[in-house]
């Protein structure tokens, strides 16, 4: 969420500042900047990402119907259990773990 901003405008001449002043720069006056809150809008890219269409609702899992998938088995058995069977074209697996553990021995 975006923080709100606040500006200070002359009572008298509407002169326009970001931080408070005595004395207005625009007419002269003292003590006629009075705080506003402004409401910050929201970026020209979250607006173009504006949800469309119809809203999503919360199913049951027992509810969701599984596609199988074509899967590419690895032939390292345990990963392929890991993996729901396989890997999933398209797919996008994150490894981690503790340095030496034999991340990249495994991807080899
Ligand atoms: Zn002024």
């Amino acid at each position: 969420m975006a923080k709100k901003k606040t500006r200070y405008v002359c009572t008298n001449c509407g002169s326009v500042s970001s931080r408070w002043l005595g004395r207005c720069p625009q007419c002269g006056e003292w003590n006629t900047m009075t705080e506003e809150t402004v409401e910050p809008e929201a970026p020209k890219a979250a607006q173009s990402m504006a949800r469309s269409g119809p809203a999503s609702q919360a199913a049951s899992l027992a509810d969701i119907a599984m596609e199988d998938m074509a899967r590419m088995e690895t032939g390292i058995g345990e990963l392929d259990r890991v993996l729901g069977g396989g890997i999933v074209p398209g797919a996008l697996i994150l490894l981690s773990g503790d340095p030496g553990i034999g991340k990249s021995t495994l991807v080899l």
